[in-house]
């Protein structure tokens, strides 16, 4: 579709021979756009014949420093070179540098290795647990963990099992109990849901897969006060909004909030490896002992050596800031269009979520993107997401808010009621 759009991108490839191939010998848990990557550098990708997109999603924040950032790619190269991998048999002299910059970073003085995402939620719900029990004298099987709908932490048994969205427990029962979930940024239904037996409040200080939600104005100074005074742990899961995404460090301290533990995964990354960790403090760590929990390549040298870089990346860089100063950018320029079609824009930093009139169907907008050359995903609520990687030009902000205006004008049509 879209020839009229007259753009440089006549259209995506969904007759592919890879798509084909794809199709016969890969499990189909995902609804990929018609686009086969096949190299990228800084905000851009390209694909198999050539054609060359913008990335305005950063693979969910794994991308926040680009593709193929030179810092990172050298210390992977350099380290793989070395050592690549130990297993946690012996130490390695890459793993307690990484995890000194990670606790001096967040503040919090220990941290715990993992590699994906759903592996640092398990981490913190199984600590969580035990703190509950061994430290609060919480029955060991009644602990239970407080959650928000609309929440995503990961696709994990365990996880799932809390998920508010049908499909994605639908037929993996038996499901994980000890979980309670109230609506998002609603203090009171947190305070009316806690009970001597709650360990934890895991929460995502700002929704992103729920349809980049942000709280209402001092919830999570708020959450922090009650997590204190009820002694609870307020884990936060950043890792998403983690590492600069939202103009800060971590989205906590847009309410100056240093939260008992936080997940961390994605930009941790570099954008090469999935690195993961869960970071707390010294009664959460101190819990676990030999044998208690683990991953074979959980902190392994190459792992340690990319995630110290990406630290480092992060603070020297200056690519907090710009986040900070490029959303900003991408809220005003998208809101100065008053279009009819844009019903909100919600986010903070380069983590925005841009909601369409319901006569605009997002799923087929973002289709439409890609045929224009932008990539990125919708999300819940009829919302297209805007991440691109923090190293992204003014310019090409600029050119995709133009283009984004552009197709609403082409796909919108009038809204149906006026
Ligand atoms: C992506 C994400 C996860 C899961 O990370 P994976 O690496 O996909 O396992 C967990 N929590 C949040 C907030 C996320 O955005």
């Amino acid at each position: 579709m879209n020839a009229r759009l007259g753009t440089h991108i006549e259209s995506t490839d969904a007759q592919h021979p890879l798509i084909a191939l794809d199709h016969e010998v890969a499990a189909q848990n995902y609804a990929p756009l018609p686009i086969v990557a096949e190299r990228a550098e800084g905000a851009y990708i390209w694909d198999t014949a050539g054609r060359r997109y913008l990335d305005m999603m950063a693979a969910y924040s794994a991308v926040s420093f680009g593709h193929g950032h030179p810092r990172l790619v050298g210390a992977l190269v350099d380290q793989a070179r070395k050592l690549a991998i130990t297993s946690r048999a012996m130490h390695s002299d890459q793993l307690a540098p990484f995890l000194a910059e990670l606790t001096r970073v967040t503040g919090l003085p220990k941290a715990l290795p993992m590699n994906t995402g759903a592996e640092a939620v398990e981490t913190a719900l199984k600590a969580a647990r035990k703190w509950a029990h061994k430290v609060k004298g919480v029955a060991d099987g009644a602990q239970e963990i407080i959650v928000f709908d609309n929440n995503f932490h990961g696709r994990t048994t365990t996880v799932i099992s809390f998920s508010s969205h049908a499909s994605y427990k639908a037929g993996f029962g038996p499901l994980t109990p000890g979980f309670k979930s109230v609506p998002f940024g609603d203090i009171e239904a947190v305070r009316a849901a806690l009970t001597p037996n709650t360990a934890a409040v895991l929460f995502e200080p700002i929704q992103g897969e729920g349809g980049v939600v942000v709280p209402p104005a001092g919830f999570l100074k708020a959450l922090r006060e009650l997590c204190t005074q009820e002694r609870v742990l307020m884990i936060a899961d950043e890792i998403q909004t983690g590492m600069g995404r939202t103009g800060r460090n971590f989205a906590c301290e847009h309410e100056g909030v240093l939260p008992d533990a936080y997940c961390l995964g994605k930009t941790l990354g570099g954008g090469l490896l999935p690195v993961s960790a869960f970071v707390s403090t010294a009664e959460v760590m101190d819990l676990f002992v030999p044998g208690s929990h683990g991953s074979t390549f959980g902190g392994y040298p190459l792992a340690a050596r990319v995630g110290l870089e990406a630290l480092r990346v992060m603070q020297e860089e200056g690519l907090v800031e710009r986040s900070e100063r490029l959303g900003k950018l991408l809220r005003e320029r998208l809101a100065a269009a008053k279009h009819p079609m844009i019903t909100d824009i919600r986010g903070r930093g380069l983590m925005v979520g841009v909601q369409l009139h319901t006569s605009v169907d997002a799923h087929e907008f973002v289709e439409g993107l890609a045929e224009i050359g932008i990539i990125t995903k919708d999300t819940h609520r009829n919302t297209v997401r805007l991440s691109p990687p923090l190293v992204i030009g003014e310019r090409e902000l600029e050119w995709a808010v133009d283009r984004f205006l552009q197709l609403l004008d082409d796909m919108g049509g009038l809204p149906k009621a006026a």
